[in-house]
């Protein structure tokens, strides 16, 4: 490889942050994209064509940029805006909470489901003639609701599939709960699950909706989850089910030498380059910390590109990076909670100089982590608590009494016979 103009160097310099004009972007195409959630890779390989994809557009996104990122048909994306009404709701995604969608063939549109921040559901699917059609539900009353139950005894797929859940449903779930439990370990045999479904678009085949409440029993605690009008889930206090997840993996801001830009163009070859990550000009042995709660994927060193570095996973669906560390403070398969010091930057690999590069992907997506949608695990306090334990006590309660009859069945069978 060569590179005009910079010089590279080697690992382990030590130096105060120079000039960041050179410091070439090559390295980010040398490290693969990060492996897929293993509960992810198993489902799509089980459901094939029937896989919902989920995408959560971030502040920069519209319909064209997901169409792209996605490597969509475009002549979906004009079928779609044919649609009477469909306008109103595909011309900006700001008000959109999360993109729910199924494909057939290699890049065609079978349907795409926008759930709105307003606690809309807007879903586009194609019928027989291969025109789409729009549906609503508006989330303002209770919908109704299916309510599916079981015990996990072997995988979560197998148990909850067993139980009528589609796969969306299942990858739902487990995304609720990603940030309390590993799906893909902390599941045990016996494990209860009891999902409350809304069923108001039931008349459009294939499409399930929303989970509206969750609840996963466990030897020794019950997680419970419920959604409100906000599209978020959360405990029935009121809590936030997500970690909170902080944008700069830095003790202090600092100045950002390189941001994330897909068409980057060289310096001085004027080559586009991108880059799939933010640099921060930061002094060697500088302070990184988990930006969230996570479990260490790799902590390496020694990498020709990336140098000292670390994957980290956050919950289901987001994985961060961090290259050309000095130092590193955990290992491969450690769980972190967010804050906790990782290692130190540094000047390894192929860098031009000391910086940290902090890699994002979501869903498997390099995205930009200064405008990517990142939870933000609040917590609802007076008024606001109030209304949302009015508004979804009719789901908690409808859970309770389940759970209430399942105890009473454990009980009996527990319960020795009388002779
Ligand atoms: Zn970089």
């Amino acid at each position: 490889m060569s590179f005009s103009g910079g010089s590279f160097a080697n690992s382990n310099d030590k130096g105060e942050p120079g000039d960041f004009e050179f410091h070439a972007p090559l390295f980010d195409s040398e490290l693969e994209a990060p492996e897929q959630d293993p509960l992810q890779s198993f489902i799509e390989q089980k459901a094939g064509q029937e896989i919902w994809r989920e995408y959560t557009p971030s502040s920069s996104d519209n319909i064209w940029t997901f169409f792209q990122n996605q490597s969509l048909s475009e002549l979906d994306l004009i079928d779609l805006f044919k649609v009477d009404k469909a306008e109103a709701y595909l011309a900006d995604l700001e008000p959109v909470e999360t993109i729910r969608y199924q494909l057939y063939g290699n890049n065609r549109l079978a349907r795409l489901s926008l759930t709105m921040k307003s606690g809309e559901t807007v879903l586009l699917q194609k019928n027989e003639d291969s025109l789409f059609a729009l549906s609503i539900n508006s989330g303002d009353q209770l919908p109704e609701f299916k309510t599916f139950t079981g015990e996990i005894q072997g995988s979560l797929y197998q148990s909850a599939r067993k139980s009528g859940v589609s796969t969306s449903a299942i990858l739902q779930f487990a995304t609720i709960f990603q940030w309390q439990i590993d799906f893909n370990k902390d599941l045990r045999a016996g494990d209860h699950f009891e999902l409350l479904i809304d069923d108001s678009l039931k008349n459009s085949e294939g499409f399930d909706g929303n989970i509206l409440a969750a609840r996963l029993y466990q030897e020794d605690e019950t997680h419970t989850a419920v959604r409100y009008s906000d599209g978020q889930y959360y405990t029935p206090e009121g809590k936030m089910l997500s970690s909170s997840f902080s944008r700069y993996p830095l003790g202090k801001k600092s100045r950002i030498s390189s941001g994330f830009n897909l068409a980057r163009k060289h310096p001085i070859t004027g080559q586009i380059r991108p880059h799939r990550g933010t640099d921060w000009a930061v002094p060697v042995g500088s302070a990184v910390y988990a930006p969230a709660d996570g479990v260490i994927v790799k902590a390496q060193k020694n990498h020709p590109a990336a140098g000292t570095f670390i994957e980290m996973r956050n919950g289901r669906r987001y994985v961060t990076r961090y290259l050309h560390l000095s130092q590193l403070n955990v290992k491969t398969g450690q769980q972190v909670r967010k804050g906790d010091l990782i290692g130190r930057t540094g000047n390894t690999g192929l860098s031009t100089g000391p910086h940290l590069h902090y890699e994002l992907f979501v869903d498997g997506q390099a995205v930009d982590v200064m405008t990517a949608k990142l939870p933000t695990g609040e917590a609802l306090q007076g008024d606001a608590l109030t209304r949302f334990q009015i508004a979804t006590h009719p789901l908690i309660s409808a859970m309770n009494q389940d759970q209430a009859e399942t105890l009473i069945a454990r009980e009996e069978n527990l319960r020795p016979k009388a002779d």
